[in-house]
């Protein structure tokens, strides 16, 4: 097969890898892409596409069984909903094959050239590309690193038919009876949400102290709450063994305690790890920081030329951070002067009620020295709250006490994943707590309890 050279050559299509190399076409840099599976990667596959897609379904559905119980406060009653949870997977797999076929096109129309196959350094420069049709040998002037992260497997819990990823959980063609989680992190509760919304009995094994511990105990608050209403049994401090004899159940061990978990089904969700081994890097002479590859303010790895964008440079693992390092690493290569600027990337944790958060918790903002003012409004002094049915949790915002300089924006609440782009602008435009205060927001929404929190700050707010 013919050599390839090219400019710039990305090595995974994931939301890092496909932004970058539609942005690299874009400004006429002559680009290669190369994947091993789908276009759109972890986020678009089996990431956050599929899971907010069955989020969504077990939603309807656990909204529909509130209504047949007759537990319905708006009064509405029906006889006995069910779901066909193939038919769920086959309507999400088409949402996730539409949007593949949309990164292929924005790919194309950019005028990036696409390999399909696992590529294999050569050197730093050069990449062997095992394809359908042969193998195929790509040089480059610059290449970005964009091949993501893989679910940690546990030794003693391999995956298999039994024992499932969150990749496995998302195909999964029926609701098991009984599922056990391992992992109170963002993932495992959103998906044991979902499945408990669709039926299942669901058990959370955490071994620190509480689930979501990257969020403070305030906003993971209402969370527990719901996970109680939803019967969803919480061991923390517990720590997963191995399945049971008999292969029914999971064991686990609480402070010393050992106990059995019903399991037909076992949910790891124990973290991700960069997929930074078995594909010659280690022939490379690249930095890395731990497993993770070391990076500057623009992306720079320790090899001239290469770079590193997405999940594979660490923490936060989020699409929009791989997107934005995307975009910013093909403007460089193409000869712009740019570098990472951000002062915050939400996060969005889309359990029930949702998490919000970008920038700094007051935690946070105390360590770095300066006094803060926080300014919090509850949901359930929230008009349009009220009439959603949704007016668990709150809008706090952080702010510097001596010029009001925003700092950090949290919020949990029923679809407050919408406000996390507001919140972001504000701390992005240098926002003072006067400036979201005199912002008018329509009424009635969820977003006035933002600038409601914001009068907080200020000491006077008006509906509490
Ligand atoms: P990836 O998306 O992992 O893409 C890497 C690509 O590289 C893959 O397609 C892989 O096949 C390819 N590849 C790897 N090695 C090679 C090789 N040698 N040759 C060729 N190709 C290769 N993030 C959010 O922001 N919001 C969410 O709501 C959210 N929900 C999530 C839910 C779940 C269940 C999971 C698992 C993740 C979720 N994430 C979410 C995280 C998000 O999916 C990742 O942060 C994001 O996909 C990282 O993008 P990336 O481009 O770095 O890597």
């Amino acid at each position: 097969m013919k050599d390839i050279s090219c400019k710039l050559l990305v090595l995974g299509a994931g939301p890092g890898g496909y932004v970058c190399a539609i942005r690299a076409g874009q400004l006429g840099v002559d680009t290669v892409i190369v994947e091993k599976a789908k276009a759109g990667g972890t986020c678009l596959n089996v990431g956050c596409i599929p899971s907010k897609a069955l989020i969504h379904a077990a939603e309807e559905f656990h909204k529909l069984r509130a209504a047949e119980s007759g537990k319905s406060p708006l009064g509405l009653s029906l006889s006995a909903p069910a779901i066909d949870l193939a038919r769920t997977v086959a309507w999400k797999d088409g949402i996730v094959g539409r949007l593949n076929g949309g990164v292929t096109g924005l790919l194309k129309k950019a005028g990036v050239k696409a390999v399909v196959g696992e590529a294999r350094f050569v050197d730093g420069k050069t990449v062997d590309v095992e394809t359908e049709t042969g193998l195929q040998r790509i040089r480059a002037e610059a290449v970005v690193i964009a091949t993501g992260s893989a679910p940690v497997e546990l030794p003693e819990l391999p995956f298999g038919e039994k024992v499932i990823s969150s990749t496995g959980a998302l195909a999964l063609k029926t609701v098991p009876d009984t599922l056990a989680v391992i992992g109170g992190g963002y993932i495992g509760l959103e998906l044991g949400i979902a499945f408990a919304k669709l039926g299942s009995k669901v058990t959370v094994l955490e071994a620190m102290e509480r689930v979501l511990p990257q969020y403070d105990a305030d906003l993971s608050k209402p969370v527990m709450k719901r996970l109680g209403e939803l019967g969803i049994d919480v061991f923390t401090r517990t720590a997963a063994k191995r399945l049971s004899a008999d292969g029914r159940g999971l064991l686990a061990e609480e402070n010393g305690r050992p106990f059995e978990v019903p399991a037909e089904k076992v949910l790891v969700t124990v973290g991700r790890r960069p997929v930074t081994e078995g594909w010659g890097i280690e022939e490379i002479d690249l930095d890395l920081a731990g497993r993770f590859i070391r990076i500057d303010d623009q992306c720079r790895t320790s090899m001239r030329g290469i770079y590193a964008i997405g999940d594979v440079t660490g923490e936060p693992m989020l699409a929009h951070r791989a997107m934005a390092q995307g975009e910013m690493v093909a403007e460089i290569v193409a000869g712009h002067k740019r570098s990472w600027d951000k002062h915050c990337i939400p996060a969005v944790c889309f359990t029930d009620p949702e998490i919000v958060s970008a920038g700094l918790s007051p935690d946070e903002a105390r360590a770095t020295g300066v006094e803060i003012k926080i300014g919090q409004f509850p949901f359930q002094a929230n008009g349009r709250a009220m009439t959603t049915l949704s007016e668990d949790g709150f809008v706090r915002v952080v702010a510097r006490a001596d010029n009001h300089l925003v700092l950090g924006i949290h919020a949990v609440g029923h679809g407050v994943s919408e406000l996390s782009a507001t919140f972001a602008l504000a701390i992005e435009m240098g926002a003072r707590l006067e400036d979201i205060a005199g912002t008018i927001h329509a009424h009635p929404t969820q977003s006035e309890a933002f600038q409601e929190a914001a009068f907080k700050g200020l000491g006077h707010a008006l509906h509490i």
